[in-house]
């Protein structure tokens, strides 16, 4: 087992809810899949009924609107969704996993969370009628807070207005009562500073939780060693990567890449796919601008034994000059048994300065973006 880390223990989706059907909260039947083939067989075997939704295990949100949810009527589709959700990259995170669930008839969707509320001290229950986007955009006005008293815990005052906030009465609130409690018992039991559901679906005449986020608070993860595992699934250069804030994700191929921003970071491998290359790890600077982050960042990718890497930067934050001073700086402790082939194709803020550095230390700068991956392409031993 690992020694628990100084970050926060965030359970992916279906993970949340496997903990909140320990609790009683309502969910949609569904299971999770590796695969296309698993994805497709779940389905075709019944143990998830259709028509289905098809949705990627990461952390972030906005999945809905980044088209990682996806609806499928058949097997086939339920396997053709999975396909295009698995092995890409969602916000800078791979994805490995899908949950495949029913997919339900929905009336309504509202928003329910548990937090923290550090300036009180106090646990806080958020509720609104307004679910299914994100809270951060979603009117002050339109939310309710409530802070709890955690001896007592939730009172009926409280759950009463809560469901005033939510637009519910009649058979709905008794629904919205059980409901409440059980999230209050996750949120208690298993020391939680975030329990949300959003969003929250209305049913027919009961409740449904479609997502899940769950947050561990890290102080409190001795008590609970199962979640000790939640980070494994992360190679151990992505772990070391994610210590030290760099966004470095592990495929199968064998040319390392090195980019900036989520958009030129996928564009770039799209483009190296399309030539018959095979993108192996991939790396993104961001908006970095200290030359030491790019050695270290580099430094990670050489551990990875890429057969070549292919450098595209587009300088804005991120000036030319620093990348290149960081990799040349970088090279300098790869042992040379170990050094691959560079293929750089820098452009914008310091242009200039940044192909000067990276030439006079030998690496190959080409501004054309097809030329340059081609380049790349070759020097990692062709088509593959
Ligand atoms: P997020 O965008 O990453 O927070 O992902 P969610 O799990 O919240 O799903 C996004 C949206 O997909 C929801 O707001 C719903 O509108 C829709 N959705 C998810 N599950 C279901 C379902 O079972 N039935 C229907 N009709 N819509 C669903
Ligand atoms: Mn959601």
């Amino acid at each position: 087992m690992r020694a628990p880390r100084n970050s926060m223990v965030k359970l992916p989706e279906w993970q949340g809810k496997h903990v909140f059907r320990k609790y009683g909260v309502p969910l949609p039947r569904g299971e999770v899949a590796r695969s296309p083939a698993e994805a497709q067989s779940l389905v075709a075997e019944g143990k998830v009924p259709l028509p289905c939704v098809v949705k990627a295990q990461v952390l972030t949100g906005g999945r809905g609107k980044g088209g990682a949810v996806q609806f499928a009527n058949t097997p086939e589709e339920v396997r053709s969704a999975a396909e295009s959700i698995l092995g890409r990259e969602f916000k800078g995170e791979l994805v490995r996993e899908v949950l495949i669930e029913e997919k339900l008839p929905i009336g309504r969707e509202l928003y329910v969370s548990l937090t923290l509320d550090r300036s009180q001290r106090l646990p806080l229950l958020m509720t609104s009628a307004h679910g299914g986007v994100e809270i951060e955009s979603v009117a002050d006005s339109e939310i309710e807070r409530q802070t709890v008293d955690p001896f007592p815990g939730l009172t009926g005052y409280e759950k009463r207005r809560a469901a005033k906030s939510l637009g519910i009465e009649g058979p709905l609130s008794k629904a919205l009562d059980r409901l409440l409690e059980s999230l209050w018992n996750v949120f208690q039991k298993e020391d939680a500073e975030l329990v949300e559901i959003n969003p929250l679906a209305v049913v027919g005449d009961g409740l449904c939780a479609l997502d899940a986020k769950v947050i561990i608070e890290d102080d409190a993860t001795f008590r609970h060693p199962d979640y000790a595992e939640v980070r494994d699934d992360r190679t151990e250069l992505e772990e070391i990567a994610r210590e030290k804030d760099i966004a470095f994700v592990q495929l199968d191929g064998n040319i390392g890449v090195i980019a900036n921003g989520a958009g030129l970071t996928m564009a770039t491998l799209d483009v190296l796919k399309e030539l018959g290359g095979a993108p192996g790890v991939f790396l993104d600077l961001g908006g970095t601008d200290d030359p030491k982050k790019v050695t270290e960042a580099f430094l990670l990718m050489a551990r990875a034994k890429p057969a070549a890497v292919f450098l595209n930067i587009f300088g804005g934050i991120t000036r030319c000059d620093t990348v290149a001073k960081g990799l040349v700086e970088a090279m300098a402790h790869v042992p040379a048994a170990d050094r691959f082939p560079i293929v750089a194709r820098i452009r914008g803020n310091n242009e200039a300065d940044g192909i000067a550095i990276l030439r006079a230390a030998g690496v190959t700068s080409v501004s054309d973006l097809r030329a340059s991956a081609q380049a790349a392409v070759n020097a990692a031993g062709g088509r593959r």
